[in-house]
Order: structure tokens, then C-alpha cells, then sequence
């Protein structure tokens, strides 16, 4: 169970004994921080990522790369993302961007700073600028893309503090249920 305290931990970038590997969160604003770490705990996080996994694999099941999100405010689903590319003719219908549309079409924009995305793997520049405007307050995610992730890969755009004009990026936390997101990579590149 993640704790509070715990929290505070991966927000000051120290990695906690536990199975999952946590990337250093220094950013949350304050005021989205006891909200959001106020409801967390490891099971919580593993719910909305089993969502996100099964999403998953209704996207490879469509010949897509396998990739699921779902966005979360104040404890419930309000929206979903199946990626939908290369099958797909959106060349921006990454399972983040269609998950990020959606909540915003459903919640208005200014619910969304309280809001967790969940999604299977690091998003990538596109959903990163994308998650950027939205003021998402926290970003979990499965499995690291480091090539083009913007968290690990040399452009990290989602969580750059230097970008003139944004505000403060998300928190993120990393490698929830990273094995089994690991398999769906494994599975779209079979
Ligand atoms: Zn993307």
C-alpha cells in the first residue's frame, strides 16, 4: 500500500523499497498534492491500470499498437483511450491524446488539473504536449518508451520545467504493472 508518506518520498525523487520503480516527482503544485495523494494507494493504481491494459489489447486486437489510457478524476473513469494507429487514419489517435479529447469534451478543461491519466506505456512527445495543456495533475504509466517518451528519452516534454509559458508539469510515477505492460509491447512487435 502506498502511503502518504510514501508519496512525499517519490515526490522527492527517492526510489522506495518496492517493487515498482518510481521517477523522480518534484513538481506537483502544491495545491493538487493532497488531493491526489489523499486517495492513492497501490491498489487504486493497479485497478485503473488493469483498465488501461484491457483497452490495450482491444487496440492490438484491431491491429494497433497496444496501448490503453483512461483518465481518472476524483476516483472515477471519465474517459478512455484506445490507440488507434497504424490501423487507424488519425495520425494523432494515440490512446493518450483520444483519453485526454474525450475528458475534455466531457469534464471542461478546468476539471482536469485534478485528474490522473493512467496509461500502459511513457507517453511520447505528441501526448506529452498534449497531457502539458491539459494540466493533468499526475501521469501513471506502465512501461517506460524511452526513444520518444517524454519522460526518459533526451526530450523529456512532459516534464521539462523550463519550457517558457507552461505551467508546472504533472507528477508522474512509473512502472505500475510495468510486467505485464511489458508483454503487451512484446505482443504488438510479434
Ligand atoms: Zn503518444
Amino acid at each position: 500500500m502506498i502511503c502518504r508518506d510514501k508519496m512525499v518520498l517519490i515526490q522527492l525523487g527517492r526510489r522506495p523499497a518496492a517493487r515498482y520503480s518510481f521517477l523522480p516527482v518534484a513538481s506537483i503544485p502544491k495545491g493538487k498534492r493532497m488531493h491526489v495523494n489523499g486517495q492513492d494507494t497501490t491498489a487504486d493504481h493497479e485497478r485503473f491500470m488493469r483498465r488501461a491494459i484491457l483497452l490495450a489489447k482491444i487496440a492490438h486486437s484491431r491491429n494497433n499498437t497496444p496501448v490503453g489510457s483512461v483518465v481518472v478524476l476524483d476516483g472515477e473513469v471519465v474517459s478512455e483511450g484506445i490507440e488507434n494507429l497504424p490501423a487507424g487514419s488519425s495520425v494523432t489517435g494515440h490512446a493518450e491524446v483520444l483519453a485526454c479529447q474525450m475528458a475534455v469534451d466531457k469534464t471542461g478543461k478546468s476539471l482536469l488539473e485534478r485528474a490522473r491519466l493512467y496509461t500502459t506505456a511513457e507517453p511520447c512527445f505528441m501526448c506529452s504536449y498534449v497531457i502539458r495543456q491539459c494540466e493533468i495533475a499526475l501521469v501513471v504509466y506502465g512501461l517506460e518508451t524511452p526513444i520518444v517518451g517524454g519522460i526518459t528519452s533526451s526530450l523529456p516534454v512532459l516534464t521539462d520545467t523550463s519550457i517558457s509559458g507552461w505551467k508546472p508539469p504533472p507528477g508522474v510515477l512509473g512502472g505500475i504493472l510495468r510486467e505485464e505492460c511489458r508483454q503487451l509491447r512484446a505482443a504488438g512487435h510479434q
